[in-house]
């Protein structure tokens, strides 16, 4: 093995390994317990000491949800879930109608935050809207 080859695949490991070790470190960042305390303008309910859902394992990363829809525009149906979660609902008022998530806890999980992680927000959401 020349030292250039060596080189180039070692830089690739390494940068493998520096990849994952960020992510983890990320990942454990936007931990409920962590995150309402170091950044507590990133959600309303940090400054009432509040969760969103009531588990002991709440992960903020992936608020809102890779699998929410809206659309501004639209007359009736403003929000819906792509994969029609069976913990989603329904909440109608004055004719119009939006997902209600509050039963669902689906992206606060960090099993499902690793599967779809990105360190862009935006692109893990790309799909919320058209
Ligand atoms: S119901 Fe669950 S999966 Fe569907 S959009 Fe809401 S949080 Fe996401």
């Amino acid at each position: 093995m020349s030292y250039l080859s060596w080189f180039k695949n070692h830089s690739k490991k390494h940068q493998e390994i520096v990849k994952k070790v960020a992510t983890f470190e990320l990942i454990e960042y936007f931990r409920w317990e962590n995150i309402s305390k170091t950044d507590i303008d990133f959600c309303p309910l940090f400054a009432q000491n509040r969760k969103c859902h009531d588990i002991s394992n709440l992960n903020c990363y992936l608020c809102a949800c890779p699998n929410f829809r809206f659309d501004d525009s639209a007359k009736s149906l403003k929000s819906w879930c792509s994969i029609d979660s069976k913990d989603g609902a329904k909440i109608e008022h004055e004719g119009i109608i939006h997902q209600d998530c509050s039963k669902c806890t689906i992206p606060h999980d960090e099993g499902y935050i690793k599967k779809h992680f990105d360190s862009s927000w935006l692109k893990i959401m790309k799909k919320c809207h058209s």
